[in-house]
């Protein structure tokens, strides 16, 4: 077929997200409650108004960010017990006052907005953009919990004492989702944030149980995650854990859940990816250029959306690369605090020295494109950086900062598509084109879980993008979506007939 042919077919439709959203006639930045209002939303921000802008101006000068005490293995022990003793308790309140608690949660965390932002820029340096779209989300999933919870209120039964295990690279929002999910369910938790980012979980579930949430029902243990998360996992009283974060660590857990007298036990795992863009001949390179930098270089590329691999049509390569260069040379990279900053530092030290020797490593053996220039010097920086590769498979592992690795393909965008498949992650992907066949064609056979046609591959929106990975990127249910609470409850008990 003529490429040509179907590009008004194309140009007339949404921009679609093949695998979450495309059935949805909604505006992508919201979902409907049960009455049919627009909700909450984690997108849209103008930190340019003054209304938006003066609150976290002030929440920057004030707030400040405490050290936490570590749980010893006698707190585990404790909290445990105590969450073990208040399940039924907790079980046993309707679902209407659970999901009332999380509403009135949520409703706080919004007029508190500009302080967990100014939280999330000190303790994650995220950048004003990310912190408000992080909080605006984590309000949303408590939200949009308590909807699904209300719509099917016989089947919110808890399995018991969850544990819930969460990164830092979405402090509050994945936090938040993975606990207040578990809740509304009907188990009690205890929430292992990540050593990283314990602050802002603090801040959290002082909200939560201020909301009304019972400390039977909620604890917080901080600490190591070799300790303090192995010693949960492993407790005789875990009926489930809810994990995010890196494949390795996952399957570490899961090995650990194997062992145990009482396994099987669920665990909802959401983990790392070797996220992909295809663009082909037709695509658009203005459109393509724009995903490419918010894919993967925004919020320093520490997302586990994020862009890694952006695989283009020989015939178009030349033009999409010099374009690349352009863009990444406007990038801003600097103060997390400073409304201009485009890409932040990463978390640690850690992730400096590891992602600095991927990055010298590839100077010495790839094709340098295009790096961000140094406008300050501050810690903990890597500039943005896109290197060409020779081959899909030499992508190796996930490297979690702002690296973009860029391949060319001369023929078959079908065997691009078999050869992502092979690298066995499955989180996100991208497609650029005009021929809306080949979209559904490739999203078809990719083993991914959230596909993107025509856009950006990030920012997944609560109730309109479920999201989560295949493979290695996840067990599922998707975050966000409707069927995600059914794994944190117990089937529904059958009674025979009298
Ligand atoms: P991580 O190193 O796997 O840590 C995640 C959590 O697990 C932390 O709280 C960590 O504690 C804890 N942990 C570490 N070892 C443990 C063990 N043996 N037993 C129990 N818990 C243990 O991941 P991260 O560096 O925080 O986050 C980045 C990774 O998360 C990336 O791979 C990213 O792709 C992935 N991610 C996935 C999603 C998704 O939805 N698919 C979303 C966000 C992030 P410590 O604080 O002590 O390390």
């Amino acid at each position: 077929a003529d490429p040509a042919v179907q590009v008004p077919e194309l140009l007339g439709s949404p921009l679609l997200d093949v695998r979450g959203a495309s059935a949805l006639p909604l505006p992508p930045a919201l979902y409907l409650d049960g009455e049919g209002r627009g909700r909450a939303n984690s997108t849209g921000a103008d930190l340019t108004a003054p209304a938006q802008r003066e609150p976290l101006q002030a929440a920057l000068d004030t707030v400040r960010v405490e050290p936490v005490p570590e749980a010893t293995a006698a707190d585990v022990d404790a909290a445990m017990a105590r969450l073990h003793a208040g399940f039924t308790g907790w079980n046993g309140t309707p679902v209407a006052q659970r999901a009332a608690i999380l509403r009135r949660a949520a409703d706080a965390l919004d007029a508190r907005l500009a302080e967990f932002c100014a939280l999330l820029v000190k303790e994650a340096f995220k950048t004003q953009a990310d912190c408000v779209a992080e909080v605006r989300e984590a309000v949303d999933f408590l939200r949009y919990y308590a909807d699904i919870a209300e719509q099917d209120p016989a089947h919110m039964h808890g399995r018991g004492v969850f544990v819930c295990i969460s990164p830092w690279n979405f402090p509050l929002a994945i936090f938040a989702g993975q606990v207040v999910a578990a809740l509304v369910a009907g188990n009690t938790l205890a929430a292992k944030p990540a050593e990283q980012t314990p602050f802002v979980a603090l801040k959290m579930v002082d909200l939560l149980h201020a909301a009304g949430v019972p400390a039977d029902a909620l604890q917080l243990l901080h600490g190591a995650g070799e300790t303090v998360g192995a010693g949960l996992v492993a407790h005789a009283h875990t009926a489930g854990v809810c994990f995010t974060g890196s494949t390795a660590v996952a399957q570490l857990i899961n090995k650990a859940l194997a062992k145990k007298p009482n396994s099987p036990i669920p665990l909802i795992a959401e983990t790392g990816g070797l996220n992909a863009m295809v663009v082909d001949s037709t695509a658009l390179p203005e459109q393509v250029i724009d995903a490419v930098v918010q894919s993967a270089f925004r919020s320093a590329g520490q997302r586990c959306s994020a862009l890694r691999l952006l695989c283009v049509q020989d015939s178009i390569a030349d033009g999409v690369v010099e374009m690349l260069k352009g863009a990444v040379q406007q990038l801003w990279v600097g103060k997390p605090e400073q409304l201009a900053t485009d890409v932040g530092p990463v978390i640690d030290d850690e992730a400096h020295t590891n992602i600095g020797k991927h990055v010298e490593r590839l100077k010495r053996e790839a094709l340098l494109i295009a790096e961000a220039p140094v406008r300050d010097v501050l810690p903990r920086q890597i500039r943005p950086v896109a290197f060409e590769i020779p081959r899909i498979a030499d992508l190796g592992e996930e490297i979690f900062g702002p690296v973009l690795h860029v391949v060319r393909f001369k023929d078959s965008v079908d065997e691009v598509i078999a050869d992502i498949n092979r690298l066995g992650y499955g989180l996100t992907l991208g497609i650029q084109t005009r021929i809306d066949s080949r979209a559904q064609r490739l999203a078809d056979d990719a083993r991914i879980g959230n596909v993107y046609v025509n856009r950006n591959i990030i920012g997944a929106v609560v109730g309109v993008q479920p999201f989560g990975g295949e493979g290695l990127s996840g067990t599922g249910p998707k975050a966000g979506g409707p069927d995600y609470l059914r794994r944190f409850v117990a089937e529904p008990r059958v009674d025979a007939p009298a």
